[in-house]
């Protein structure tokens, strides 16, 4: 399958006067076409700056990028200017946020809130005809159209999460890009929410990234999974390689953290301790001061990339050519 999406190597900063906040260290996304990649860890690893510098929306400053590549469709992102990247946002690359507020204009009705990003990208259709298209999108998220002339805040939390995926997806993007979007909902609406972008990739293969801490919405929508920590994706592969040959042990701490995850209750307990400070990162493995499988080489030396298949790679000094494929080192402590 084609990529549209490829990330390398990205290194980004914030720098205040006292410290820099290394949020991303080198990290590598692949998103093929038509598949929904989950990119799973923990808050404050790095996901959503990763987000924010594909639509080249990092405040700069503090932001900085520092190194790396950020392709879409064929172009290096890094290399553009800001009228280049006004002109992909919406169209070939969405970002749906965590909370819907900090997209929707409180006072603007849905309808020409979805028109105005409609006509953007679609300077010859008049204004009547814009708001025909909102009204396509709303239906399209399960908003009757006749709501369309209300505003914001006469929308349940669901519902306001739908017009942000409406405006999000009204051009048709490549790429959406979604950012915990559930997170902020309750449990049945965040159903119907993940049900709905199900149906969406279905019938109009749109290639979407899931950042998420939770993998149970992995398991329920993405092809794909990279965890990442500390900025790095520390393990990557598809659903079955994550789920059924986890190698990682930060990966192996999400699960134990899951508390929905029948098979897996009876080893559940949070993973211990903090995110080490991005202004002061170990110098060997990010995860050592929390793994339970840490050597004296993982304070010292950064583990290097293992295949364990096509598919399926993993950075941890417990595996090497040989082990990698016995299934027998995590011990699920
Ligand atoms: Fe744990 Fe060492 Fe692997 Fe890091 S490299 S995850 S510290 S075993």
């Amino acid at each position: 399958t084609e990529n549209v999406l490829e990330i390398s190597n990205l290194c980004v900063e914030y720098r205040t006067r006292d410290s820099v906040v290394k949020a991303v260290n080198g990290l590598d996304l692949t998103l093929k076409k038509g598949q929904a990649l989950g990119v799973v860890g923990e808050t404050g690893a790095g996901k959503t700056t990763t987000g924010l510098a594909v639509l080249g929306l990092i405040p700069n400053p503090p932001g900085v990028v520092t190194e790396g590549k950020i392709v879409l469709d064929g172009q290096d992102v890094l290399t553009k200017d800001a009228r280049y990247l006004r002109g992909i946002r919406g169209k070939q690359v969405s970002m749906i946020f965590q909370d819907p507020m900090t997209s929707l204009n409180p006072v603007l009705p849905v309808n020409e809130q979805i028109a105005e990003v409609i006509r953007t990208h679609n300077k010859q259709l008049k204004p009547k005809e814009a708001l025909e298209a909102a009204g396509d999108m709303l239906e399209l998220v399960g908003i009757p159209r006749d709501r369309g002339g209300e505003y914001p805040h006469q929308f349940s939390g669901g519902m306001k999460q739908r017009v942000v995926i409406a405006i999000a997806l009204a051009c048709h993007p490549d790429v959406l890009i979604a950012d915990e979007p559930t997170t902020a909902l309750d449990v049945t609406i965040q159903a119907q929410v993940l049900e709905m972008m199900k149906e969406l990739k279905k019938q109009y293969g749109t290639s979407m990234i899931m950042i998420t801490h939770d993998l149970g919405i992995v398991a329920d929508i993405c092809d794909e999974v990279s965890v990442v920590y500390a900025g790095r994706v520390v393990e990557h592969g598809t659903l079955e390689d994550i789920f059924d040959h986890t190698l990682h042990p930060y990966t192996e701490g999400l699960f134990n953290s899951l508390p929905n995850m029948a098979d897996r209750t009876q080893r559940l307990k949070p993973i211990k301790g903090l995110m080490p400070d991005p202004s002061n990162l170990p110098e060997g493995c990010a995860f050592c001061p929390r793994c339970n499988y840490a050597k004296d080489i993982c304070a010292r030396k950064k583990p290097g990339r293992l295949w364990s298949n096509d598919t399926h790679y993993v950075e941890c000094h417990l595996y090497n050519e040989k082990n990698i494929n016995s299934g027998e080192v995590l011990k699920g402590e």
